[in-house]
């Protein structure tokens, strides 16, 4: 034991503390020595002054050993106590093992020997301990930081849930504001189209020149007044789940037609040719025909829009006997792929700036998508900037009554649609291109 030991030896008996200074010392062990007849000046020692070890006789004046070490203990003194017993002893020695000594010698086995031995197991066992109290203090501190963090974190998840549910108020009451203002708004807007539509009768008497063309605008812009109005209702019916499908078996070729042919006239004010291509064997579907023509309707009237020479092309096909496609394809601005992934959301457009070139609630694709999941559909989209974009619907034959609106509102496409649109994307833009090359040669 090279470092230097603080040593302390507690025993009445001069002879006794002698020896034990003496065998000390024959062993070599490097040491200051302090040395205390009884308990009250031990504990004036070491209350003062640190010690290595503590040698102790059990019987002292005025208190016994166990005495001293229980008051030692009270006093937070951990210093490692050897005992010093009689061999009558033995038993005593051990109850004050239990209450905290280190070890136990008796005085008749002194020897330099087992003395150091047992002087470096007690300041080894003691030093151990010392570690594994820090250990233990660091965990309990670590312990009571993580139970404080974990009640900041229980209060700060009640807060935001508290938040949460304001944010959903919120939102249902302004949903709510939302369809019944579109709602309370159709009506004077129904009179403005249905008295507009009156006077041009020439029933209601002849208008001029200038009157007819005043009346025509009042009629138009209240038609798109009213789509819009429509479009927003639709949107929080259908966000509140409340709009429901009218299922009925119907001709699909039909309706796609007769939408087309709806469209034909605004594709022409741009001078873009509309062409449709029905390849179906079995025409009949079961669906919402009103649903259907609102999906196409808005497809078709966003690639109008957004379209500024070439054409508009519409294709429909069986994927499978239970599955058709709707495509509706152009040769218009085109959408980044950054906002590919964003159309779907409500409210957004590519442009959001008050002076945007193209009309428009970004409503249109949002109710589509979600008509779509209520139909248990699907709906993609491939574009390339500059060229053309072109949107497919897939529809299931016959839709389900259980089908049913996720909560998310999102839609997902298999790995088969992706593949498919893979290929798509090679052959589309010909496709309408072509398409619509063909076509304007027909005419
Ligand atoms: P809206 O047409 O009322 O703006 P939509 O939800 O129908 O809203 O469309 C969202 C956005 O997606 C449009 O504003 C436009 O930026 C883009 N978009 C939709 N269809 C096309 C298309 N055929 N070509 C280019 N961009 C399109």
């Amino acid at each position: 034991m090279e470092e230097k030991l603080r040593i302390l030896v507690v025993d009445d008996d001069e002879v006794d503390r002698m020896t034990v200074r003496r065998v000390l010392t024959k062993a070599g062990v490097k040491m200051e020595l302090s040395e205390v007849g009884d308990g009250k000046s031990a504990i004036a020692l070491l209350s003062e002054t640190s010690y290595d070890c503590v040698f102790l006789d059990y019987h002292l004046p005025a208190q016994d050993g166990l005495t001293l070490l229980q008051n030692l203990r009270l006093n937070n003194i951990t210093v490692p106590v050897i005992l010093l017993t009689g061999q009558e002893d033995e038993q005593i020695a051990v109850e004050l093992m239990k209450a905290g000594a280190t070890d136990y010698l008796s005085k008749s086995r002194l020897s330099s020997e087992i003395l150091v031995q047992v002087l470096r197991n007690a300041i080894r066992v003691h030093r151990a301990e010392m570690q594994v109290a820090l250990v233990n203090q660091q965990l309990r501190q670590t312990n009571e930081l993580l139970i404080h963090k974990n009640q900041q974190l229980e209060a700060q998840q009640q807060h935001i849930e508290l938040q949460n549910l304001r944010l959903i108020e919120a939102s249902r009451l302004k949903s709510q504001f939302i369809a019944t203002m579109s709602h309370e708004l159709r009506t004077p807007m129904n009179a403005i189209i249905g008295f507009s539509q009156l006077l041009l009768r020439p029933k209601c008497g002849e208008l001029t020149h200038q009157q007819r063309d005043m009346v025509e605008r009042i009629l138009n812009n209240g038609k798109h007044l009213l789509m819009l109005l429509n479009e927003v209702l639709d949107f929080s019916k259908l966000e509140a789940g409340r709009l429901d499908l009218k299922p009925q078996i119907f001709d699909l070729s039909k309706v796609v037609n007769s939408t087309v042919q709806e469209m034909r006239s605004l594709a022409k004010e741009k001078n873009l040719s509309l062409f449709m291509q029905i390849n179906l064997q079995n025409p009949v579907v079961f669906n919402d025909p009103t649903r259907i023509r609102q999906i196409l309707t808005n497809l078709l009237s966003n690639a109008i829009k957004f379209t500024e020479s070439g054409g508009i092309g519409v294709e429909v096909k069986e994927l499978s006997e239970n599955q058709v496609e709707i495509a509706v394809c152009d040769t218009g601005i085109g959408i980044s792929p950054a906002d590919l992934r964003k159309i779907f959301e409500a409210f957004r457009q590519v442009d959001q700036s008050l002076t945007r070139k193209y009309p428009g609630t970004g409503l249109g694709l949002p109710i589509i998508k979600a008509l779509l999941q209520m139909m248990g559909g699907n709906i993609s989209v491939e574009s390339r900037l500059g060229e053309g974009s072109v949107f497919q619907i897939q529809l299931p034959r016959q839709i389900s009554s259980s089908i049913q609106q996720g909560s998310d509102g999102t839609l997902s496409s298999s790995h088969t649609s992706a593949r498919k649109n893979f290929w798509k994307q090679q052959e589309i833009p010909r496709f309408a291109q072509e398409g619509v090359k063909r076509k304007s040669r027909d005419r």
